[in-house]
């Protein structure tokens, strides 16, 4: 259970995000949400949660591209639920496009949301967790954290990056009671990816059906997406207090993607 303990989650008014906010509402936590999105739907999320844990839910509509935003959104959750002691960092981006052409805005907008950002939540919030004497840190990384694929260098950068980010912190923090690690999926089928599937036909001159067989699909052994329900599942544990001794690890759950 996850009673009595605040989480927030970035990036979960939809796909991933999202269910990691409900998992972790179901164990009773409460929880901060943030994300862009329609402001009934968003609204209708939040209000499910309070239902699911039977404690309170807040929304946070910073945009985490702006570190004023990342600092406003963690001081509001802590004087409205209180300092976090789970940080989900999981708002992320994709752009394809190969390097020569990549957009220079995409470039530098994918860098500070799926890596800067994780470094402002994170220093934001590790003095209360280290004066509770607990804390986790959940970053949701990629399979793009340990292997690339081609046309998506501002996020295979990201992701490394993030991964590099995720050790240092957990060294610096060892004997603290805080824990941070990575969830490193494939290929999850929420909007992210079902958006990126144009430009890869783009890019590779494809079809829809051949983007999913044989470019997503292709390097996921399995044959299948993974679902946001597994991944939330891994936050949950992650989360408890029997993952006290997993610190810096980065979980691949890729369907066997970067066993190959
Ligand atoms: P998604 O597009 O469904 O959700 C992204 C969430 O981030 C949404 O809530 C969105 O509103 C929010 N967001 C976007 N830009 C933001 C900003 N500037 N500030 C604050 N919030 C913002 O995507 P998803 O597939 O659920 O991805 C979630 C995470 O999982 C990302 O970090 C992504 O890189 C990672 N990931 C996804 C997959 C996949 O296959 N879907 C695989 C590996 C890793």
């Amino acid at each position: 259970t996850l009673e009595g303990k605040r989480a927030l989650v970035t990036g979960s008014t939809s796909g991933i995000g999202l269910a990691i906010a409900q998992r972790l509402a179901d164990a009773g936590a409460s929880v901060m949400i943030n994300g862009f999105g329609d402001p009934q739907e968003i609204e209708a999320i939040r209000a499910d949660l309070e239902q699911r844990s039977g404690a309170k839910a807040i929304y946070s509509d910073a945009d985490l591209t702006d570190v004023a935003a990342i600092d406003k959104m963690v001081g509001d959750c802590t004087s409205e639920i209180g300092s976090p002691h789970i940080l989900v960092n999981n708002a992320g981006m994709q752009h394809v496009a190969p390097v020569a052409d990549f957009p220079v805005d995409k470039w530098d907008k994918i860098i500070a949301l799926n890596l800067s950002a994780v470094f402002h939540t994170t220093r934001l919030v590790l003095p209360a967790m280290r004066h509770k004497g607990f804390g986790r840190v959940i970053n949701t990384a990629s399979a793009h954290s340990l292997v690339a694929s081609p046309n998506k260098s501002a996020y295979v950068a990201a992701k490394h990056g993030v991964a590099g980010f995720t050790k240092t912190v957990a060294l610096e923090t060892a004997e603290d009671g805080i824990t941070i690690n990575c969830i490193s999926p494939g290929y999850v089928w929420t909007p992210l990816v079902e958006k990126q599937i144009p430009d890869t036909m783009k890019a590779r001159g494809l079809t829809r059906e051949e983007v999913m067989n044989d470019v997503l699909l292709k390097a996921q052994p399995t044959k299948r997406f993974v679902t946001v329900e597994e991944v939330a599942a891994c936050a949950f544990f992650l989360a408890s207090d029997e993952a006290a001794s997993i610190t810096g690890a980065n979980i691949s759950m890729d369907g066997g993607w970067t066993a190959q």
